[in-house]
């Protein structure tokens, strides 16, 4: 009886002519002359999922771009339910001239293919499609339930996904979900991403006088520009710790454990100021910069404006003056509460002959952490540590992956990176490529994780 592995070792030459083949439609989600060329590329990987022997394979329109499904559901109602995740779209290839071969021309150099996709996330959806393929051609059937979410908008920010998602809830039910979408550590260690942060967003509106003055009242009226800067100070401490009453109280505390965790990813303070272009860190007291990053929330001000910015001098006192800011969050905090301790807070310290108001945004998003005492986290850690022969760093992410927040809030279900791409693999820019080892990897990585989530 042949095994994956050999079936995997066999086909090599035409899973790569395949990823080839796929790189080839330019599905660039962000471009209306590319609307077809994505459905293709979903028709694409409906026909490729068939071929593999998945079943109920449909396109599935969204009102924007489409979603891929498809299933294997025979291993039995006692067995745990895998939904595998991945997006065909790619992001615009510009700009062209840096290329060294067209982008959608795909050619293999050193180990790498070259292509728009190859590596986000044409490579990375194609392993758990070949995987599946081996294990039913060789075992007849796949050791647990699988189904199957692609999507066609990922880079363009999934704006038809979570209706979608919250609309088809049954059919894409699973247990946990593992991302085709994901990173390795880098090209040949793995990355156990845990956590995620939420998102709150909102702007302050001052308002002073009905209308601009001229400067020569100066004496007698508060500016709203200065109101404004007063306000904004009081809502951080000089040392950088937020001074917004409760903003800390749900934050949950760090274990020894994650702290050790973190201090054992590798990291280089000298290489992280060349890489951001800064002299010093600033952050709160009291924590390492991976702790500040990964677990800690934050408070920035992301834009303030008001009054003149023209040439020359204008003698004006202005009427207005405005600000924007975002809080990165950790668990348990939820930007409903943030947003309303900031207009609390606010309220409180508004200068005198002014007033502010707080308007909320419908940007946000809820933080993320995968339970340390989630089972699939030994499955995974065991899995990439067998693949790559090196145990995975942990890490998280001080953004978001507002996908994994979909299947969490419609599917209740936890998403576990397992992907291959490396961050100096070009995503988003010229001569993007993927690492074929690494294409292999992912191959046999699903095949060996299906396996290990078979319950016995
Ligand atoms: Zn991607």
């Amino acid at each position: 009886m042949t095994t994956w592995q050999s079936f995997l070792e066999k086909n090599r030459e035409r899973y790569i002519e395949e990823l080839f083949e796929f790189v080839r439609i330019p599905s660039v989600s962000a471009m209306k002359v590319h609307i077809p060329d994505v459905k293709r590329a979903g028709e694409w990987v409906v026909s490729r999922l068939e071929s593999a022997g998945i079943e109920h394979v449909e396109l599935m329109p969204t009102g924007g771009h489409p979603v891929v499904y498809g299933d294997w559901l025979h291993a039995g109602e006692d067995q745990p339910t895998i939904l595998i995740y991945g997006h065909f779209d790619v992001q615009p290839p510009d700009p062209l001239d840096l290329w060294e071969s067209p982008p959608f021309e795909p050619v293999m150099k050193n180990g790498r293919i070259y292509g728009r996709g190859a590596s986000d996330d044409k490579g990375g959806m194609l392993t758990p499609i070949i995987a599946v393929e081996a294990l039913l051609n060789t075992e007849g059937k796949l050791p647990v339930n699988v189904k199957f979410c692609f999507e066609g908008q990922e880079e363009i920010g999934s704006p038809q996904i979570p209706d979608f998602l919250e609309k088809h809830k049954e059919k894409f039910a699973a247990d946990l979900v593992l991302s085709s979408d994901g990173l390795l550590w880098s090209a040949d260690v793995p990355m156990m991403l845990t956590g995620l942060k939420g998102l709150a967003s909102f702007e302050i509106h001052v308002t002073g006088p009905e209308q601009d003055l001229h400067s020569g009242l100066g004496g007698v009226v508060q500016n709203p520009l200065e109101a404004l800067s007063r306000l904004i100070a009081t809502m951080r401490h000089d040392d950088g710790q937020i001074a917004i009453e409760g903003f800390y109280d749900d934050v949950r505390d760090l274990t020894e454990e994650e702290r050790h965790q973190f201090s054992e990813s590798p990291y280089d303070e000298e290489a992280h100021k060349t890489q951001l272009g800064i002299k010093e860190f600033f952050g709160e007291p009291g924590f390492t910069n991976r702790e500040r990053n990964w677990a800690r929330p934050t408070l920035d001000i992301n834009g303030m404006w008001g009054g003149y910015q023209g040439d020359g001098t204008k003698t004006v006192i202005p009427s207005k003056a405005y600000a924007k800011f975002t809080c990165r969050l950790v668990v348990d905090q939820h930007p409903d509460k943030i947003v309303e301790l900031v207009r609390q807070h606010v309220a409180k310290h508004t200068p005198v002959g002014v007033t502010a108001v707080v308007v909320s945004s419908n940007d946000k998003g809820m933080p993320y952490l995968i339970p340390s005492d989630h089972p699939a986290n030994n499955i995974v850690g065991q899995v990439l540590t067998e693949v790559f022969g090196t145990e995975p760093h942990f890490a998280r992410v001080g953004g978001s992956i507002p996908i994994t927040d979909s299947f969490r809030a419609s599917l209740g279900a936890w998403t576990f990176n397992f992907g291959w791409t490396v961050m100096d693999e070009n995503l988003h820019a010229p001569n993007e490529f993927v690492r074929v080892r690494n294409f292999e990897r992912g191959q046999r990585a699903y095949c060996m994780i299906l396996h290990r989530f078979k319950k016995e």
